[in-house]
């Protein structure tokens, strides 16, 4: 209500001015068909399983009825993509459906893949089943490991057919269309404000400042120059705390355009992404960035401050002082120094902060470049480390090599290296091994969404087979716990999935 909508009520494709959102009705399906529902997400709104049965839920969840008293919208904005300023984009896909208070939450609801929009531009406004799958099983598990991010309530088959491909004899392929029901307090972007500053509509800039800062940030108080500020200041702090978790799980974003970052630190958007499984500073999951490789892993953090100086200069109309906000961003710099190193301590087990740390650090990270190493089974098996046995150590990491043949004796004399410096390290904590694997076990997940798994799924899923994606849903709610009946999942990447990479559309 606070906001200005879109006048013009019809969804053409258009340059919407002078408005957040147009009001916008889902497109009713074909056979819509309910697959998946988070019984934690149901929980969070004050639903129960009998509601996720009922036929009102399908239909509301798959677009094909409007809850009463509501009025579903897709909201504008503009956005960065790969460096250059793209103009308006919007929800071109997405739908938001309505907003629940439940527990003191509030949650909004948004379809993605249920018709275009007036930001549609040249797409169809719908998704396919493959990415659906992927963007509901990697949020619910990114909020499993403690990573700030947009959840996922349903995943759903529209029974429509949708056009992804034409083959190189012109055929067209269709895929099954699918929607997901994704939820967050807000779905807000730095997109979102950038696109009124790029117009020079300072005013409805300013309403929708004071909008986030009322509904989302009302601990910073009324509106001024120095709530602007602090509000700016804690996107920021939110912001790189969100890329610290992406660092500590070796979750690679894959496009981290203006367009989609969360205004509150949520990790949104889950397209081309990946997870490490070598640890690779210069991995990107998104193959149409595999020449300058912006996104890549090691990047992450750097991406994330590009960014944020995109939304300050978004912000600035409404400052207009430039000093006060380089501090902040200044400041960007001076944490992610701290924070990273905090959270790489919080792997390696160490409470104690010692100057050399950092040394320990760049070590540990060069041997993992020396051969293809799986990150994940790196670090769990780590919290085993024997502090009186340092160069039996090999021993116990051996099963996080990908090509046991390319670990030579050079390569093992440098993990010894590191492990006697490891063990020496270990000598100044206070906690007993046992209190240090526990702690490690909590910051190094067992279980991660490795994409090869994410595309089983995907494959038994198109054949009208969905147990895998339930088995991965339930293994993945618990991603730090021991679960045996999962142990085949805290593997390797087998061979066949080498060079499978993310999907984006
Ligand atoms: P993304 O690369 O997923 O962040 O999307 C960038 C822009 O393209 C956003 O404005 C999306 O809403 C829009 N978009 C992506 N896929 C589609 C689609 N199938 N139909 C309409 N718009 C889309
Ligand atoms: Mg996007
Ligand atoms: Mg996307």
């Amino acid at each position: 209500k606070e906001l200005p909508a879109d006048s013009v009520l019809e969804n053409t494709r258009r340059q919407v001015e002078k408005a957040c959102f147009s009001f916008v009705n889902p497109k009713k399906t074909a056979k819509p068909e309910m697959i998946h529902v988070s019984p934690n997400m149901l929980d969070n709104l004050g639903l129960s399983n009998d509601d996720a049965q009922s036929e009102a839920f399908l239909k509301t969840f798959t677009g094909n009825a409007v809850l009463p008293n509501t009025k579903p919208y897709a909201m504008c904005y503009g956005g960065h993509q790969f460096g250059n300023w793209a103009g308006q984009l919007g929800d071109g896909r997405a739908i938001n459906l309505a907003e629940v208070e439940h527990g003191n939450n509030h949650w909004a609801l948004q379809l993605k893949g249920a018709g275009e929009t007036p930001y549609s531009r040249t797409a169809d406004g719908l998704a396919v089943l493959r990415s659906s799958i992927r963007e509901y099983l990697c949020s619910e598990a990114m909020n499993h490991l403690g990573v700030p991010t947009t959840r996922a309530l349903s995943l759903a088959l529209t029974g429509d057919q949708v056009l992804r491909d034409v083959l190189y004899n012109g055929n067209p392929e269709y895929e099954k269309g699918a929607v997901v029901c994704r939820v967050a307090p807000s779905f807000l972007r730095f997109g979102n404000y950038e696109i009124f500053a790029a117009r020079q509509d300072f005013k409805t800039l300013k309403t929708l400042v004071d909008y986030t800062i009322k509904h989302f940030f009302g601990h910073l108080g009324e509106p001024s120059k120095d709530t602007y500020l602090a509000f700016f200041s804690e996107v920021s702090e939110r912001t790189l705390d969100m890329i610290i978790h992406w660092q500590r799980v070796g979750f690679v974003h894959g496009v981290m355009n203006t367009d989609n970052m969360s205004i509150l630190g949520l990790t949104i958007d889950y397209g081309p992404y990946g997870w490490l499984e070598g640890f690779d500073f210069g991995w990107t999951p998104n193959t149409t960035d595999r020449q300058h490789k912006r996104y890549r892993f090691g990047n992450q953090p750097n991406i994330g401050l590009w960014n944020l100086y995109k939304l300050a200069n978004a912000l600035y109309p409404l400052i207009k002082e430039t000093e006060p906000l380089e501090a902040i961003l200044d400041q960007y710099k001076i944490d992610f120094e701290t924070k990273s190193l905090a959270m790489m301590r919080s792997k390696l087990g160490l409470e104690v902060e010692d100057a050399l740390d950092a040394s320990l650090i760049q070590n540990l990270e060069d041997n993992l470049l020396l051969a293809e190493t799986d990150m994940t089974i790196f670090f769990r098996k780590l919290s085993d480390f024997n502090i009186e046995k340092p160069s039996e150590s090999i021993e116990l990491i051996k099963d996080a090599f990908y090509v046991s043949t390319e670990i030579t004796e050079e390569i093992q004399q440098k993990w010894e290296t590191w492990f006697q410096r490891y063990a020496k390290r270990l000598e100044q904590e206070q906690t007993t091994s046992e209190v240090r694997k526990e702690n490690m076990n909590r910051v190094n997940p067992k279980y991660i969404l490795r994409n090869y798994m994410a595309q089983l799924a995907i494959d038994d899923a198109d054949k009208g087979d969905y147990k895998l994606i339930d088995e991965l849903f339930q293994m993945l709610k618990k991603p730090y716990d021991e679960q045996p009946e999962y142990e085949k999942w805290f593997a390797k990447r087998p061979d066949w999935a080498r060079h499978k990479v993310g999907c984006s559309m």
